[in-house]
Protein backbone atom coordinates (compact mmCIF):
# COMPACT_ATOMS: atom_id res chain seq x y z
CA UNK A 1 0.00 0.00 0.00
CA UNK A 2 1.09 3.92 -0.09
CA UNK A 3 2.72 5.02 2.30
CA UNK A 4 2.23 8.05 3.70
CA UNK A 5 3.80 9.70 6.98
CA UNK A 6 2.40 12.16 9.10
CA UNK A 7 5.31 14.86 10.20
CA UNK A 8 5.90 16.37 13.45
CA UNK A 9 4.04 19.94 12.17
CA UNK A 10 0.95 17.61 11.10
CA UNK A 11 0.87 16.41 14.87
CA UNK A 12 0.20 19.72 16.13
CA UNK A 13 2.38 18.93 19.72
CA UNK A 14 0.81 21.27 22.19
CA UNK A 15 4.08 20.21 24.66
CA UNK A 16 7.43 19.53 24.75
CA UNK A 17 7.47 15.49 24.88
CA UNK A 18 9.05 13.76 27.59
CA UNK A 19 11.28 12.13 24.86
CA UNK A 20 12.46 14.78 22.81
CA UNK A 21 14.86 12.86 21.07
CA UNK A 22 14.30 9.46 19.89
CA UNK A 23 17.69 8.67 17.56
CA UNK A 24 19.95 10.31 20.46
CA UNK A 25 17.91 8.44 23.30
CA UNK A 26 18.07 4.84 22.00
CA UNK A 27 21.60 4.48 21.59
CA UNK A 28 22.64 5.60 25.04
CA UNK A 29 19.66 4.03 26.90
CA UNK A 30 20.92 1.90 29.89
CA UNK A 31 18.27 0.51 32.52
CA UNK A 32 20.39 0.89 34.93
CA UNK A 33 20.28 4.49 34.92
CA UNK A 34 16.78 4.61 34.61
CA UNK A 35 16.13 2.83 37.77
CA UNK A 36 17.04 6.35 39.54
CA UNK A 37 13.49 7.30 38.46
CA UNK A 38 12.01 4.75 40.85
CA UNK A 39 12.33 4.38 45.18
CA UNK A 40 14.20 1.62 46.13
CA UNK A 41 14.60 0.17 50.08
CA UNK A 42 18.04 -0.46 51.34
CA UNK A 43 19.62 -3.50 49.37
CA UNK A 44 18.08 -3.07 46.33
CA UNK A 45 14.67 -3.97 47.05
CA UNK A 46 11.62 -2.54 45.85
CA UNK A 47 7.74 -2.73 45.36
CA UNK A 48 6.05 -1.48 42.82
CA UNK A 49 2.92 -0.56 44.51
CA UNK A 50 4.92 1.81 46.43
CA UNK A 51 6.38 3.30 43.42
CA UNK A 52 2.81 3.29 42.15
CA UNK A 53 1.04 5.23 45.27
CA UNK A 54 3.35 5.76 48.38
CA UNK A 55 5.82 7.54 47.03
CA UNK A 56 3.64 10.29 45.64
CA UNK A 57 1.65 9.99 49.11
CA UNK A 58 4.73 11.26 50.88
CA UNK A 59 5.67 13.86 48.55
CA UNK A 60 4.38 16.81 46.94
CA UNK A 61 1.68 14.97 45.04
CA UNK A 62 -0.06 13.70 48.48
CA UNK A 63 -3.19 15.84 47.94
CA UNK A 64 -3.08 15.25 44.05
CA UNK A 65 -6.19 13.40 42.75
CA UNK A 66 -4.79 9.86 41.76
CA UNK A 67 -8.32 8.55 40.38
CA UNK A 68 -11.44 10.08 39.29
CA UNK A 69 -14.18 7.32 39.46
CA UNK A 70 -17.42 7.38 38.09
CA UNK A 71 -19.63 4.72 37.71
CA UNK A 72 -22.00 2.86 35.90
CA UNK A 73 -24.92 4.95 36.82
CA UNK A 74 -23.31 8.62 36.64
CA UNK A 75 -21.66 8.15 40.69
CA UNK A 76 -18.83 10.07 41.30
CA UNK A 77 -15.55 9.52 43.62
CA UNK A 78 -12.16 10.63 43.72
CA UNK A 79 -9.20 10.14 45.49
CA UNK A 80 -6.16 11.54 45.79
CA UNK A 81 -2.56 9.64 46.38
CA UNK A 82 -2.56 9.84 50.33
CA UNK A 83 -5.94 8.51 50.06
CA UNK A 84 -5.12 5.65 47.79
CA UNK A 85 -2.37 4.97 49.85
CA UNK A 86 -3.95 4.61 52.95
CA UNK A 87 -6.96 2.43 51.57
CA UNK A 88 -4.51 0.51 49.66
CA UNK A 89 -2.56 0.20 53.58
CA UNK A 90 -6.19 -0.40 54.96
CA UNK A 91 -6.45 -3.45 52.22
CA UNK A 92 -3.07 -4.94 52.64
CA UNK A 93 -3.74 -5.26 56.54
CA UNK A 94 -7.36 -7.28 55.83
CA UNK A 95 -5.23 -10.04 53.39
CA UNK A 96 -2.75 -10.10 56.52
CA UNK A 97 -5.54 -10.52 59.20
CA UNK A 98 -6.90 -13.17 56.72
CA UNK A 99 -3.66 -14.80 56.39
CA UNK A 100 -2.74 -13.80 53.12
CA UNK A 101 1.33 -14.66 52.74
CA UNK A 102 3.70 -13.34 50.45
CA UNK A 103 3.67 -15.13 46.71
CA UNK A 104 -0.42 -16.29 47.47
CA UNK A 105 -2.59 -15.83 44.79
CA UNK A 106 -5.37 -13.16 45.72
CA UNK A 107 -7.61 -12.50 43.00
CA UNK A 108 -10.22 -10.14 41.83
CA UNK A 109 -13.06 -10.37 39.86
CA UNK A 110 -15.12 -7.00 40.03
CA UNK A 111 -15.89 -4.40 37.86
CA UNK A 112 -13.69 -1.40 37.18
CA UNK A 113 -14.94 -0.16 41.22
CA UNK A 114 -12.32 1.88 43.16
CA UNK A 115 -11.84 -1.59 45.50
CA UNK A 116 -10.19 -3.37 42.73
CA UNK A 117 -7.44 -0.71 42.34
CA UNK A 118 -6.49 -0.49 46.16
CA UNK A 119 -6.96 -3.56 46.41
CA UNK A 120 -4.69 -4.43 43.55
CA UNK A 121 -2.17 -2.37 45.25
CA UNK A 122 -2.47 -3.74 48.67
CA UNK A 123 -2.28 -7.09 47.41
CA UNK A 124 1.21 -6.47 45.75
CA UNK A 125 2.09 -4.05 49.36
CA UNK A 126 2.30 -7.58 51.64
CA UNK A 127 4.22 -9.44 48.65
CA UNK A 128 1.15 -11.52 47.78
CA UNK A 129 0.31 -11.91 44.31
CA UNK A 130 -2.60 -9.87 42.26
CA UNK A 131 -4.42 -11.93 40.06
CA UNK A 132 -7.28 -9.61 37.91
CA UNK A 133 -10.50 -11.26 36.29
CA UNK A 134 -12.72 -9.86 33.78
CA UNK A 135 -16.32 -9.37 35.17
CA UNK A 136 -18.04 -10.74 32.34
CA UNK A 137 -16.56 -14.19 32.57
CA UNK A 138 -18.81 -16.79 33.27
CA UNK A 139 -18.05 -19.69 35.73
CA UNK A 140 -16.00 -22.13 32.53
CA UNK A 141 -13.41 -19.09 32.36
CA UNK A 142 -13.33 -18.41 36.28
CA UNK A 143 -13.19 -22.15 37.15
CA UNK A 144 -10.28 -22.47 34.82
CA UNK A 145 -8.52 -19.71 35.82
CA UNK A 146 -8.69 -19.79 39.97
CA UNK A 147 -8.28 -23.57 39.68
CA UNK A 148 -4.87 -23.27 37.33
CA UNK A 149 -3.50 -20.31 39.51
CA UNK A 150 -4.77 -21.80 42.80
CA UNK A 151 -6.24 -18.60 44.44
CA UNK A 152 -6.64 -18.71 48.21
CA UNK A 153 -8.56 -15.63 48.37
CA UNK A 154 -11.15 -14.18 45.45
CA UNK A 155 -13.02 -10.36 46.37
CA UNK A 156 -15.79 -9.86 44.47
CA UNK A 157 -19.23 -8.18 44.62
CA UNK A 158 -22.65 -10.32 45.91
CA UNK A 159 -23.49 -10.62 42.25
CA UNK A 160 -20.76 -11.73 40.59
CA UNK A 161 -20.02 -14.28 43.51
CA UNK A 162 -23.03 -16.21 42.44
CA UNK A 163 -20.90 -17.48 39.82
CA UNK A 164 -18.39 -18.14 42.07
CA UNK A 165 -20.42 -20.14 44.37
CA UNK A 166 -21.43 -22.56 41.39
CA UNK A 167 -17.66 -23.66 40.83
CA UNK A 168 -16.65 -23.37 44.35
CA UNK A 169 -16.19 -26.69 45.21
CA UNK A 170 -14.08 -27.70 42.55
CA UNK A 171 -11.37 -25.09 44.06
CA UNK A 172 -9.87 -26.79 47.09
CA UNK A 173 -7.21 -24.22 47.41
CA UNK A 174 -9.33 -20.85 47.44
CA UNK A 175 -10.04 -20.65 51.34
CA UNK A 176 -10.89 -16.97 51.43
CA UNK A 177 -14.39 -14.87 49.37
CA UNK A 178 -14.08 -11.07 50.08
CA UNK A 179 -17.18 -9.39 49.44
CA UNK A 180 -17.12 -5.29 48.79
CA UNK A 181 -20.28 -5.01 49.04
CA UNK A 182 -21.48 -7.65 51.83
CA UNK A 183 -21.53 -6.75 55.84
CA UNK A 184 -21.58 -9.65 57.62
CA UNK A 185 -18.22 -12.09 57.70
CA UNK A 186 -19.60 -15.95 58.27
CA UNK A 187 -17.65 -18.97 57.64
CA UNK A 188 -15.05 -17.87 54.60
CA UNK A 189 -17.03 -15.34 53.30
CA UNK A 190 -16.13 -11.66 55.08
CA UNK A 191 -17.84 -8.00 54.39
CA UNK A 192 -15.05 -6.20 53.22
CA UNK A 193 -16.39 -2.59 54.40
CA UNK A 194 -16.47 -3.68 58.01
CA UNK A 195 -12.73 -5.22 57.75
CA UNK A 196 -11.19 -2.04 56.38
CA UNK A 197 -12.89 0.15 58.90
CA UNK A 198 -11.13 -1.80 61.70
CA UNK A 199 -8.23 -2.26 59.77
CA UNK A 200 -5.28 -0.04 60.24
CA UNK A 201 -3.78 2.68 57.58
CA UNK A 202 0.06 2.06 58.71
CA UNK A 203 1.60 -0.47 57.03
CA UNK A 204 5.37 -1.26 56.28
CA UNK A 205 5.60 -1.95 52.33
CA UNK A 206 7.06 -5.68 51.71
CA UNK A 207 10.69 -5.27 50.39
CA UNK A 208 10.55 -7.46 47.46
CA UNK A 209 13.63 -8.85 45.62
CA UNK A 210 13.02 -6.98 41.76
CA UNK A 211 12.21 -10.43 40.55
CA UNK A 212 9.44 -11.57 43.11
CA UNK A 213 6.02 -11.95 41.64
CA UNK A 214 3.53 -9.16 41.60
CA UNK A 215 1.00 -10.16 39.57
CA UNK A 216 -0.14 -12.68 37.02
CA UNK A 217 -2.88 -12.44 34.44
CA UNK A 218 -4.19 -14.17 31.90
CA UNK A 219 -3.83 -13.70 27.92
CA UNK A 220 -6.57 -12.80 26.10
CA UNK A 221 -7.35 -16.17 24.51
CA UNK A 222 -6.76 -14.83 21.06
CA UNK A 223 -5.03 -18.11 19.37
CA UNK A 224 -5.95 -20.06 21.77
CA UNK A 225 -6.51 -21.10 25.17
CA UNK A 226 -5.39 -18.60 27.73
CA UNK A 227 -1.91 -18.95 29.57
CA UNK A 228 -1.25 -17.72 32.95
CA UNK A 229 1.27 -15.06 33.04
CA UNK A 230 3.28 -13.98 35.85
CA UNK A 231 5.03 -10.43 36.16
CA UNK A 232 7.94 -9.45 38.59
CA UNK A 233 8.12 -5.91 41.05
CA UNK A 234 10.43 -5.10 38.68
CA UNK A 235 8.11 -4.71 35.77
CA UNK A 236 7.49 -1.01 36.98
CA UNK A 237 10.52 -0.26 35.59
CA UNK A 238 9.61 -0.49 32.07
CA UNK A 239 5.58 0.55 32.58
CA UNK A 240 7.25 3.68 34.47
CA UNK A 241 9.48 4.75 31.64
CA UNK A 242 7.04 3.80 28.72
CA UNK A 243 4.35 5.86 30.20
CA UNK A 244 6.52 8.29 30.76
CA UNK A 245 7.80 8.11 26.96
CA UNK A 246 4.79 6.83 25.17
CA UNK A 247 2.19 8.19 26.33
CA UNK A 248 4.11 11.12 27.94
CA UNK A 249 2.75 11.58 30.69
CA UNK A 250 3.12 14.55 32.48
CA UNK A 251 1.88 16.78 35.67
CA UNK A 252 -0.89 18.42 34.67
CA UNK A 253 -2.73 15.52 32.77
CA UNK A 254 -5.39 13.73 33.18
CA UNK A 255 -5.09 10.25 31.53
CA UNK A 256 -7.85 7.91 30.75
CA UNK A 257 -7.17 4.32 29.56
CA UNK A 258 -10.00 2.20 28.66
CA UNK A 259 -8.92 -1.32 29.77
CA UNK A 260 -9.82 -3.19 32.26
CA UNK A 261 -7.92 -4.71 34.45
CA UNK A 262 -8.47 -7.72 33.71
CA UNK A 263 -6.42 -7.22 30.80
CA UNK A 264 -2.48 -6.54 30.97
CA UNK A 265 -3.32 -2.90 29.22
CA UNK A 266 -5.74 -2.12 32.64
CA UNK A 267 -2.36 -2.94 34.84
CA UNK A 268 1.07 -1.49 33.54
CA UNK A 269 -0.91 1.44 32.15
CA UNK A 270 -4.52 1.87 34.45
CA UNK A 271 -2.39 0.86 37.64
CA UNK A 272 1.30 1.22 37.47
CA UNK A 273 2.80 2.57 35.30
CA UNK A 274 0.57 6.17 35.20
CA UNK A 275 0.49 6.28 39.09
CA UNK A 276 4.22 6.10 38.94
CA UNK A 277 4.31 9.42 36.72
CA UNK A 278 1.97 10.74 39.24
CA UNK A 279 -1.47 11.01 36.74
CA UNK A 280 -4.48 11.81 37.82
CA UNK A 281 -6.12 8.65 35.88
CA UNK A 282 -9.82 8.34 35.16
CA UNK A 283 -11.11 5.12 35.34
CA UNK A 284 -15.07 5.01 33.47
CA UNK A 285 -16.60 1.52 34.99
CA UNK A 286 -19.59 2.07 32.27
CA UNK A 287 -19.50 -0.17 28.99
CA UNK A 288 -18.25 1.29 25.66
CA UNK A 289 -20.63 3.87 24.63
CA UNK A 290 -19.25 6.62 22.25
CA UNK A 291 -21.63 9.99 23.30
CA UNK A 292 -20.52 8.71 27.00
CA UNK A 293 -17.27 8.31 25.89
CA UNK A 294 -16.69 11.96 24.70
CA UNK A 295 -18.72 13.25 27.38
CA UNK A 296 -15.94 12.08 30.17
CA UNK A 297 -13.64 13.07 27.71
CA UNK A 298 -15.00 16.84 27.57
CA UNK A 299 -16.01 16.56 31.41
CA UNK A 300 -13.28 15.33 33.09
CA UNK A 301 -10.38 17.48 30.85
CA UNK A 302 -8.82 14.16 29.51
CA UNK A 303 -5.50 15.49 27.82
CA UNK A 304 -4.14 11.37 27.22
CA UNK A 305 -6.14 9.05 25.51
CA UNK A 306 -4.63 5.17 25.55
CA UNK A 307 -7.28 2.99 24.11
CA UNK A 308 -8.01 0.24 21.49
CA UNK A 309 -8.44 -0.14 18.00
CA UNK A 310 -11.68 -2.19 18.24
CA UNK A 311 -12.83 0.77 19.86
CA UNK A 312 -11.84 3.81 17.66
CA UNK A 313 -13.05 1.89 14.99
CA UNK A 314 -16.63 1.60 15.90
CA UNK A 315 -15.94 5.57 17.25
CA UNK A 316 -15.28 5.96 13.77
CA UNK A 317 -18.23 3.69 12.51
CA UNK A 318 -21.07 5.81 14.22
CA UNK A 319 -22.02 8.62 13.08
CA UNK A 320 -19.44 11.41 12.66
CA UNK A 321 -21.86 13.66 14.06
CA UNK A 322 -21.67 12.88 17.23
CA UNK A 323 -18.28 13.85 17.89
CA UNK A 324 -19.05 17.02 16.85
CA UNK A 325 -21.54 17.74 19.56
CA UNK A 326 -18.21 17.92 21.94
CA UNK A 327 -15.90 19.98 23.50
CA UNK A 328 -12.67 17.90 23.23
CA UNK A 329 -10.25 20.51 22.71
CA UNK A 330 -8.55 19.08 26.46
CA UNK A 331 -6.94 16.50 24.10
CA UNK A 332 -3.27 16.43 23.46
CA UNK A 333 -1.94 13.09 23.17
CA UNK A 334 -4.03 9.80 21.74
CA UNK A 335 -2.27 6.24 21.66
CA UNK A 336 -3.48 2.88 20.86
CA UNK A 337 -2.77 -0.81 21.29
CA UNK A 338 -3.90 -4.67 21.58
CA UNK A 339 -4.59 -5.13 17.49
CA UNK A 340 -2.37 -3.95 14.65
CA UNK A 341 -4.30 -0.20 14.17
CA UNK A 342 -4.89 0.28 10.59
CA UNK A 343 -4.01 3.55 8.98
CA UNK A 344 -7.94 4.51 8.07
CA UNK A 345 -8.31 4.81 11.86
CA UNK A 346 -5.59 7.15 12.26
CA UNK A 347 -6.60 9.62 9.44
CA UNK A 348 -9.98 9.09 11.03
CA UNK A 349 -8.58 10.51 14.63
CA UNK A 350 -6.96 13.05 12.69
CA UNK A 351 -10.06 14.51 11.30
CA UNK A 352 -12.32 14.20 14.16
CA UNK A 353 -9.72 15.32 17.19
CA UNK A 354 -7.33 16.60 14.83
CA UNK A 355 -4.95 14.08 16.67
CA UNK A 356 -2.86 11.18 15.44
CA UNK A 357 -3.37 7.74 17.37
CA UNK A 358 0.11 6.65 18.35
CA UNK A 359 0.26 2.94 17.87
CA UNK A 360 2.14 0.49 20.16
CA UNK A 361 3.43 -3.23 20.05
CA UNK A 362 3.12 -5.29 23.07
CA UNK A 363 1.92 -8.69 24.80
CA UNK A 364 1.03 -9.86 28.30
CA UNK A 365 4.07 -11.97 28.16
CA UNK A 366 6.00 -8.44 27.48
CA UNK A 367 5.04 -7.14 30.28
CA UNK A 368 4.57 -3.30 28.96
CA UNK A 369 5.12 -1.77 25.34
CA UNK A 370 8.00 -2.71 23.73
CA UNK A 371 7.87 -1.10 19.97
CA UNK A 372 6.29 2.40 19.74
CA UNK A 373 5.45 5.94 17.96
CA UNK A 374 6.59 8.49 19.64
CA UNK A 375 5.56 12.13 19.86
CA UNK A 376 9.30 13.58 18.74
CA UNK A 377 8.56 10.88 15.77
CA UNK A 378 7.12 11.67 12.51
CA UNK A 379 4.31 8.39 11.75
CA UNK A 380 3.99 5.84 9.19
CA UNK A 381 0.37 4.99 9.68
CA UNK A 382 0.38 1.30 9.89
CA UNK A 383 3.68 0.96 11.50
CA UNK A 384 3.70 -0.09 15.09
CA UNK A 385 6.65 2.20 15.52
CA UNK A 386 10.25 1.38 16.82
CA UNK A 387 11.52 -0.31 19.75
CA UNK A 388 11.73 1.64 23.44
CA UNK A 389 15.24 2.59 24.15
CA UNK A 390 16.46 -0.37 26.76
CA UNK A 391 14.76 -3.07 24.33
CA UNK A 392 16.13 -4.76 21.21
CA UNK A 393 13.97 -6.02 18.61
CA UNK A 394 14.91 -8.05 15.59
CA UNK A 395 13.07 -9.60 12.67
CA UNK A 396 14.53 -13.60 12.60
CA UNK A 397 13.72 -16.76 11.20
CA UNK A 398 12.66 -19.82 12.56
CA UNK A 399 16.68 -20.70 13.29
CA UNK A 400 17.23 -17.32 15.02
CA UNK A 401 18.89 -16.03 12.52
CA UNK A 402 18.41 -11.67 11.40
CA UNK A 403 16.22 -11.28 8.65
CA UNK A 404 17.54 -7.97 6.03
CA UNK A 405 15.36 -5.37 5.77
CA UNK A 406 11.63 -5.56 4.79
CA UNK A 407 11.65 -9.60 4.94
CA UNK A 408 8.66 -10.73 6.82
CA UNK A 409 9.79 -12.91 9.63
CA UNK A 410 9.04 -13.92 13.57
CA UNK A 411 9.07 -10.35 15.68
CA UNK A 412 11.68 -11.21 18.60
CA UNK A 413 12.97 -9.35 21.17
CA UNK A 414 16.14 -10.07 22.74
CA UNK A 415 15.62 -11.16 26.59
CA UNK A 416 15.58 -9.95 29.36
CA UNK A 417 13.78 -6.29 29.50
CA UNK A 418 12.82 -5.45 32.44
CA UNK A 419 8.93 -6.52 32.84
CA UNK A 420 9.31 -9.93 30.96
CA UNK A 421 7.48 -12.52 32.20
CA UNK A 422 8.78 -14.56 35.23
CA UNK A 423 7.29 -17.72 34.32
CA UNK A 424 3.70 -18.94 32.67
CA UNK A 425 2.05 -20.04 36.03
CA UNK A 426 2.46 -24.55 36.25
CA UNK A 427 3.55 -24.36 32.63
CA UNK A 428 7.35 -24.54 32.49
CA UNK A 429 7.25 -26.00 29.16
CA UNK A 430 4.95 -24.01 27.57
CA UNK A 431 7.19 -21.04 29.02
CA UNK A 432 10.51 -22.36 27.36
CA UNK A 433 8.58 -22.21 24.28
CA UNK A 434 8.86 -19.13 23.48
CA UNK A 435 13.03 -18.63 23.67
CA UNK A 436 15.30 -19.83 20.97
CA UNK A 437 18.74 -20.21 20.23
CA UNK A 438 20.24 -18.83 17.19
CA UNK A 439 23.30 -17.68 15.49
CA UNK A 440 24.59 -14.21 16.60
CA UNK A 441 25.68 -13.27 12.89
CA UNK A 442 24.07 -14.22 9.96
CA UNK A 443 26.31 -12.62 6.84
CA UNK A 444 28.76 -15.34 5.74
CA UNK A 445 31.34 -13.04 5.69
CA UNK A 446 31.23 -11.92 8.75
CA UNK A 447 30.78 -15.84 9.86
CA UNK A 448 34.27 -16.69 8.08
CA UNK A 449 35.89 -13.64 9.89
CA UNK A 450 34.97 -14.46 13.00
CA UNK A 451 37.05 -16.97 15.24
CA UNK A 452 36.11 -20.51 15.37
CA UNK A 453 34.61 -19.58 19.08
CA UNK A 454 32.83 -16.23 18.11
CA UNK A 455 31.18 -17.92 14.85
CA UNK A 456 29.61 -20.22 17.71
CA UNK A 457 28.10 -17.73 20.24
CA UNK A 458 24.17 -18.23 19.65
CA UNK A 459 22.14 -15.34 21.29
CA UNK A 460 19.12 -16.11 22.58
CA UNK A 461 15.53 -14.46 21.73
CA UNK A 462 12.26 -14.29 23.17
CA UNK A 463 9.75 -15.41 19.83
CA UNK A 464 6.36 -13.60 20.02
CA UNK A 465 4.23 -15.44 17.60
CA UNK A 466 3.74 -12.23 15.77
CA UNK A 467 5.20 -11.67 11.82
CA UNK A 468 6.39 -8.58 11.04
CA UNK A 469 9.15 -7.34 9.15
CA UNK A 470 11.41 -3.87 9.49
CA UNK A 471 11.63 -1.54 6.72
CA UNK A 472 15.28 0.69 6.09
CA UNK A 473 14.35 3.65 8.86
CA UNK A 474 13.51 1.27 11.55
CA UNK A 475 10.11 1.16 12.00
CA UNK A 476 8.51 -2.04 12.48
CA UNK A 477 5.34 -3.12 10.77
CA UNK A 478 3.27 -6.20 11.75
CA UNK A 479 1.99 -8.51 9.47
CA UNK A 480 -0.31 -10.86 11.31
CA UNK A 481 -0.10 -13.43 13.75
CA UNK A 482 1.79 -16.18 13.13
CA UNK A 483 -1.01 -18.46 13.32
CA UNK A 484 -3.29 -16.26 10.68
CA UNK A 485 -0.98 -15.78 7.98
CA UNK A 486 -2.40 -17.15 4.86
CA UNK A 487 -0.70 -18.93 2.12
CA UNK A 488 -2.38 -18.26 -1.63
CA UNK A 489 -1.20 -19.76 -4.94
CA UNK A 490 2.11 -19.93 -3.27
CA UNK A 491 2.32 -16.35 -1.25
CA UNK A 492 2.12 -15.44 2.00
CA UNK A 493 -0.63 -12.82 2.48
CA UNK A 494 -0.77 -11.32 6.18
CA UNK A 495 -4.22 -10.62 6.71
CA UNK A 496 -3.55 -6.52 8.13
CA UNK A 497 -2.69 -5.55 4.88
CA UNK A 498 -5.97 -7.17 4.02
CA UNK A 499 -8.01 -6.11 6.51
CA UNK A 500 -6.60 -2.34 6.54
CA UNK A 501 -7.37 -2.11 2.68
CA UNK A 502 -11.11 -3.35 3.06
CA UNK A 503 -11.99 -0.94 6.11
CA UNK A 504 -10.54 1.85 3.88
CA UNK A 505 -13.69 0.85 2.23
CA UNK A 506 -16.99 3.76 2.58
CA UNK A 507 -19.29 0.95 3.68
CA UNK A 508 -16.88 -1.02 5.75
CA UNK A 509 -16.69 -1.15 9.51
CA UNK A 510 -14.78 -3.70 10.54
CA UNK A 511 -13.35 -7.04 8.74
CA UNK A 512 -11.29 -10.47 9.71
CA UNK A 513 -9.76 -12.02 7.00
CA UNK A 514 -8.66 -16.02 6.82
CA UNK A 515 -7.55 -18.32 4.68
CA UNK A 516 -9.91 -21.32 3.50
CA UNK A 517 -8.75 -23.96 1.89
CA UNK A 518 -8.84 -24.09 -1.81
CA UNK A 519 -7.76 -26.93 -4.18
CA UNK A 520 -6.19 -25.05 -6.63
CA UNK A 521 -4.53 -22.16 -4.76
CA UNK A 522 -4.07 -24.03 -1.77
CA UNK A 523 -5.90 -21.03 0.33
CA UNK A 524 -8.01 -18.34 -0.80
CA UNK A 525 -8.84 -15.26 1.22
CA UNK A 526 -12.25 -14.73 2.76
CA UNK A 527 -13.71 -11.90 4.75
CA UNK A 528 -15.80 -11.40 7.03
CA UNK A 529 -16.90 -7.48 6.93
CA UNK A 530 -19.30 -5.81 9.43
CA UNK A 531 -20.65 -2.88 7.79
CA UNK A 532 -21.35 0.72 8.79
CA UNK A 533 -24.58 1.74 10.35
CA UNK A 534 -27.47 2.04 7.34
CA UNK A 535 -25.20 -0.08 4.76
CA UNK A 536 -26.97 -3.19 3.41
CA UNK A 537 -24.96 -6.06 2.18
CA UNK A 538 -25.48 -7.10 -1.35
CA UNK A 539 -23.69 -8.77 -4.23
CA UNK A 540 -22.62 -5.94 -6.11
CA UNK A 541 -21.78 -4.55 -2.57
CA UNK A 542 -19.29 -7.80 -2.61
CA UNK A 543 -18.02 -7.07 -6.28
CA UNK A 544 -17.38 -3.36 -5.69
CA UNK A 545 -15.42 -4.43 -2.30
CA UNK A 546 -13.42 -6.49 -3.98
CA UNK A 547 -12.31 -4.18 -7.02
CA UNK A 548 -11.62 -1.52 -4.52
CA UNK A 549 -8.98 -4.19 -2.55
CA UNK A 550 -7.44 -4.88 -5.93
CA UNK A 551 -6.85 -1.06 -6.71
CA UNK A 552 -4.95 -1.24 -3.02
CA UNK A 553 -3.06 -4.66 -3.04
CA UNK A 554 -1.43 -6.89 -5.52
CA UNK A 555 -3.48 -9.02 -7.21
CA UNK A 556 -3.38 -12.02 -4.85
CA UNK A 557 -4.56 -10.56 -2.21
CA UNK A 558 -8.09 -9.59 -2.73
CA UNK A 559 -10.87 -11.69 -0.88
CA UNK A 560 -12.26 -14.26 -3.39
CA UNK A 561 -14.95 -14.61 -1.05
CA UNK A 562 -17.00 -12.46 0.83
CA UNK A 563 -19.78 -12.39 4.08
CA UNK A 564 -20.91 -9.96 5.60
CA UNK A 565 -21.92 -10.11 9.50
CA UNK A 566 -23.95 -8.32 12.15
CA UNK A 567 -20.36 -8.76 13.89
CA UNK A 568 -17.16 -10.27 14.17
CA UNK A 569 -16.14 -12.44 16.97
CA UNK A 570 -13.88 -10.79 20.05
CA UNK A 571 -12.19 -11.29 22.97
CA UNK A 572 -12.68 -9.41 25.89
CA UNK A 573 -9.93 -7.04 25.33
CA UNK A 574 -11.73 -6.49 21.83
CA UNK A 575 -9.44 -8.40 19.28
CA UNK A 576 -10.90 -9.95 16.36
CA UNK A 577 -10.54 -13.63 16.91
CA UNK A 578 -10.58 -15.45 13.36
CA UNK A 579 -9.33 -18.97 14.69
CA UNK A 580 -13.01 -19.08 15.45
CA UNK A 581 -14.08 -17.58 12.26
CA UNK A 582 -12.15 -20.40 10.50
CA UNK A 583 -13.25 -23.31 12.89
CA UNK A 584 -16.70 -22.42 12.07
CA UNK A 585 -16.13 -21.83 8.05
CA UNK A 586 -14.46 -25.63 8.37
CA UNK A 587 -16.79 -26.95 10.59
CA UNK A 588 -14.09 -27.72 12.92
CA UNK A 589 -14.03 -27.63 16.97
CA UNK A 590 -14.20 -24.27 18.51
CA UNK A 591 -11.96 -24.21 21.30
CA UNK A 592 -10.91 -22.60 24.23
CA UNK A 593 -14.23 -20.09 23.73
CA UNK A 594 -13.82 -18.92 27.86
CA UNK A 595 -12.90 -15.36 26.89
CA UNK A 596 -15.33 -14.56 24.23
CA UNK A 597 -17.73 -11.83 24.10
CA UNK A 598 -21.18 -13.17 23.08
CA UNK A 599 -21.09 -14.37 19.85
P1 LIG B 1 -3.42 -15.27 23.36
O1 LIG B 1 -1.94 -15.12 23.60
O2 LIG B 1 -4.12 -15.90 24.52
O3 LIG B 1 -3.77 -15.87 22.06
P2 LIG B 1 -3.40 -12.44 22.80
O4 LIG B 1 -2.11 -12.72 22.13
O5 LIG B 1 -4.41 -11.67 22.02
O6 LIG B 1 -4.06 -13.79 23.31
P3 LIG B 1 -2.50 -10.32 24.48
O7 LIG B 1 -1.27 -10.58 25.22
O8 LIG B 1 -3.55 -9.47 25.11
O9 LIG B 1 -3.17 -11.70 24.17
O10 LIG B 1 -2.19 -9.64 23.09
C1 LIG B 1 -0.91 -9.58 22.50
C2 LIG B 1 -1.07 -9.64 21.00
O11 LIG B 1 -1.90 -8.57 20.54
C3 LIG B 1 0.21 -9.47 20.24
O12 LIG B 1 0.94 -10.68 20.17
C4 LIG B 1 -0.29 -9.01 18.87
O13 LIG B 1 -0.72 -10.09 18.07
C5 LIG B 1 -1.48 -8.15 19.25
N1 LIG B 1 -1.11 -6.74 19.31
C6 LIG B 1 -0.98 -5.96 20.40
N2 LIG B 1 -0.66 -4.70 20.06
C7 LIG B 1 -0.55 -4.68 18.72
C8 LIG B 1 -0.22 -3.67 17.76
N3 LIG B 1 0.03 -2.44 18.11
N4 LIG B 1 -0.18 -4.05 16.47
C9 LIG B 1 -0.45 -5.31 16.09
N5 LIG B 1 -0.76 -6.29 16.95
C10 LIG B 1 -0.82 -5.99 18.24
MG1 LIG C 1 -0.56 -13.96 22.67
Amino acid sequence: MKQKIISLKQKKLKTKPNLVDYEKTYPRFEWQEAEKELDWFPQKKLNAAYNAIDRQAKGSRKNKVALYWEGENGEKEKYTFAELNQLSNKFGNVLKKLGVKRGERVFFFLPRVPELYLGFLGTLKIGAIAGTLFSAFGHQALLDRLKNSGAKVVVTNKELYQRVVKIEKQLPELEKVLLIDAEANKKGKFGLSELILKASDKLNCARMSPSDAAFMLYTSGTTGKPKGVVHCHQAILLEHMTAKWVLDLKEGDVYWVTADPGWVTGIGYGILGNWSNGASSLVYEGRFDPGKWYQLIQDYRVTVWYTAPTAIRMLAAKDSKIVEKYDLSSLRHLASVGEPLNPEAIYWGLKAFGLPFHDNWWQTETGGILIANYPCLPIKPGSMGKPVPGVKAAIINDKGRKLGINKIGNLAIKPPWPSMMKKVWRRPKKYKSYFIKGLARQASTELSRMSERGAKRRVEWYISGDLAYKDKYGYFWFVGRADDVIKTAGERVGPFEVESALVSHPSVAEAAVIGKPDPIRGEIIKAFIALKPLQRGSENLKKAIQTFVKRELAGHAYPREIEFVEKLPKTRSGKIVRRLLKAKELGLPTGDVSTLEEF
